[in-house]
């Protein structure tokens, strides 16, 4: 995609390959490695004899994280120039893309919620993007002279349908209990964006509230979860930051600008090979599908400047339309695991991801 870039600087989609160390059930089982990353050549092969048949493939990528990569690597090397873009005043996208268990969520959010948050204003090492964005963020502004506020708010799509992570329990528990009859509308705000009525916003005022947002957040998935009867493994969630920053121009004049950072943990791609595999399970399968491949469609559409960027058949893209595409910056974080076990996951994923640039 490298080559990409330089010929048609317009396209701001970068596409990123994380491959996680074996877990403990692949090493007990000592599962043969089937993917090597090279993180200097941002290569990633994959090889493998399956049934005689020797399958040896390379991938190229904007940037690729080898099984050793922390998440400060990740985050300095791909996420603090996008986060700047947002304070900048642009609005940006990153998304997790992978095989569940792959580590998607680790890279979004991290393990912070279980590790002891350390000295007040340090992350903790397994903190992901999201509360290392937000620390970014409240950084950058408190070192400013200039007024802002910071809003977020975190949602889920599930089978096309709304949810509020943030709303307070009980309304969520009708909300839940209704949802089939209810789930939260989505509508266009007549400049472009749209909005999700009814979805809370929780303005931040410091870095340090990120941790407990987000664990209102996983533990309300969690009850959705049992509530509903499904795995988050099927659900889209969607963290977003919006800043406004007064700042005064040299002529005097107040400036207001506006920037929306949008961090999205997909449901797990396997749900698009399968999809209408079980009765009972095609239409859910189907709606993931929608939002999984439409997102594929407009990025690819964004990529190679299609006229028409079909933003409108999902909800996931009507989400991100004002976030996606024109001067805003998209990061794809595509997961992998070493392992043959996933062999043929990792090959979609990489096809999928490979696809995006
Ligand atoms: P997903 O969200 O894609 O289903 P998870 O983020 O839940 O996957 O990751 C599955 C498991 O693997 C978790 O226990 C997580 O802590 C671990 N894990 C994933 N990626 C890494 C990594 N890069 N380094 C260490 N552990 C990881
Ligand atoms: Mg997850």
């Amino acid at each position: 995609m490298g080559s990409r870039h330089e010929k048609d600087k317009a396209v701001n989609v970068q596409v990123l390959l994380r491959c996680r160390p074996f877990n403990d059930d692949e090493l007990r089982s000592n599962a043969p490695q089937v993917v090597t990353c090279n993180e200097y050549q941002r290569e990633v092969a994959v090889s493998q004899t399956i049934a005689g048949k020797q399958i040896d493939r390379v991938f190229t990528f904007d940037k690729v994280f080898g099984p050793s990569a922390k998440q400060k690597d990740l985050y300095d090397q791909a996420v603090v120039p996008i986060v700047n873009e947002v304070l900048e005043g642009f609005n940006c996208t990153i998304f997790a893309y992978g095989q569940t268990g792959t580590g998607k969520t680790y890279t979004m959010e991290g393990e912070c919620r279980r590790a002891k948050s350390g000295p007040k204003g340090q992350l903790p090492a397994d903190a992901g993007v999201i509360p290392r964005a937000v620390k970014q963020i409240f950084d950058t502004l408190e070192s400013q002279n200039a007024e802002y506020s910071v809003k977020v708010t975190f949602l889920e799509l599930y089978n096309e349908e709304i949810t509020d992570l943030l709303a307070p329990e009980e309304l969520s528990k009708i909300a839940m209990e209704d949802r089939q009859k209810k789930p939260l509308p989505l509508m266009e705000d007549g400049k472009g964006g749209v909005l999700v009525r009814g979805l809370e916003e929780e303005i931040v005022t410091s870095a340090d509230e990120i941790f407990s947002l987000l664990e209102r957040g996983s533990a309300k998935r969690r009850t959705a979860e049992t509530l509903l009867n499904k795995q988050s493994s099927r659900s889209h969630s969607l963290f977003s930051i919006t800043i406004h920053i007064k700042e005064a121009t040299p002529e005097g004049e107040e400036l207001i600008k506006c920037g929306k950072l949008n961090l999205v943990d997909l449901a797990g791609s396997e749900n698009i090979s399968r999809s209408g595999a079980r009765e009972g399970r095609a239409r859910e399968a189907g709606e993931i599908n929608k939002s999984l491949l439409t997102l594929g469609r407009v990025i690819t559409a964004l990529v190679e400047h299609l006229g028409h960027i079909p933003y409108r058949d999902s909800k996931l893209t009507r989400l991100l339309r004002d976030s996606l595409g024109g001067r805003t910056k998209t990061c794809i974080i595509a997961t992998v695991s070493p392992s043959v076990h996933c062999l043929e996951e990792t090959l979609s994923t990489l096809d999928y991801a490979h696809r995006a640039k």
